[in-house]
């Protein structure tokens, strides 16, 4: 396993899940990535997650593309959509069992009760269950990396997670595979993200290892709550953002990143604004704590976050 080259030109991404319109949250994580692609001089790409029908929403990944779009960012490659590429991710997984580092699981849920929900061996009840795979996540796997703005992380994958899911037992390949597997099929040097994705991370660096692939740079963005601390997705006020209205939510997204709002104040268009953000971005002045905002779901100039 070896880390990004430095000589790589940078390659970001934004990968949403259709699960619904993008709310604001989201935004500020296209822009993160997307500000930080274009300051390295680098190409920032768009990756249509869509591997859990029963979560999404039909039309959703067109309407998150058309918001994207809105607000002036678009893949400077065409659009992978993971539902096209399960040949993909059975190759990984058939890899990882001939290496002998997966196996088939028929524990439930309730199975794995008992052990805190944590998988590190089977105990499954029902021999009949169909079964799902699992990364076989050796005892003292502990994995750490320096990200970008959260500074060192580290985990015991071993304890916290355990064996790592990677095709559930409905047929469905695991987020965990497969963005892993994309990351580096698609040759993304830096996957800048939300923070509630930190602790993912360590499980991916494994499964990175596991599949010889290169591990990209991380960097975890703030997530956005609202006023009473709740995940912006997760609460009221994970509304659609408008694409029909952009400028005041970009202003607000740019703002949430720890960017003074003044850049940006008399942008009279997206583009415009777009450009200002890619003069006045500075990294340095990304926020690593959680950033209390709330309500650019309804395009309005936040409270608090000029
Ligand atoms: N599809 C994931 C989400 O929408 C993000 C995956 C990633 O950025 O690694 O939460």
């Amino acid at each position: 396993m070896t880390g990004t080259d430095p000589h790589l030109r940078y390659r970001g991404r934004f990968a949403p899940s259709p699960t619904g319109r993008l709310h604001f949250g989201s935004l500020v994580a296209a822009l993160g990535s997307w500000l930080l692609a274009r300051h390295h001089d680098g190409e920032w790409l768009v990756r249509v997650e869509d591997l859990d029908p029963p979560r999404e929403v039909p039309g959703a990944a067109d309407a998150q593309l058309a918001t994207l779009a809105a607000f002036g960012m678009t893949s400077d490659l065409p659009v992978v959509w993971q539902s096209r590429r399960h040949d993909r991710y059975a190759q990984a997984l058939d890899q990882l069992l001939s290496d002998g580092l997966a196996f088939e699981c028929r524990c439930s849920r309730t199975d794995l009760a008992a052990a805190g929900g944590i998988h590190r061996a089977c105990i499954a009840r029902d021999p009949a269950r169909p079964p799902a795979f699992r990364l076989r996540v050796a005892d003292g796997s502990r994995v750490g990396f320096a990200d970008g703005l959260q500074g060192k992380v580290e985990q015991a994958v071993d304890r916290d997670v355990g064996d790592v899911v990677l095709r559930r037992a409905d047929g469905f390949w695991a987020y965990q595979l497969a963005v892993v597997v994309d990351d580096a099929e698609q040759g993304i040097t830096d996957v800048v993200r939300g923070a509630d994705l930190l602790d993912s991370t360590p499980r991916q660096i494994l499964l990175q290892r596991a599949l010889g692939l290169p591990t990209p740079r991380y960097l975890h963005l703030p997530l956005i709550v609202d006023a009473e601390g709740q995940k912006l997705s997760k609460s009221m006020a994970a509304l659609p953002i408008d694409g029909d209205a952009p400028l005041p939510a970009l202003r607000a997204a740019w703002a949430a990143l720890g960017q003074p709002a003044s850049a940006l104040a008399d942008a009279p268009s997206v583009p415009l604004a777009l450009a200002a953000a890619r003069r006045h971005f500075q990294p340095g002045s990304l926020q690593k704590a959680p950033h209390a905002t709330f309500a650019a779901a309804h395009n309005k100039p936040v409270a608090g976050a000029v």
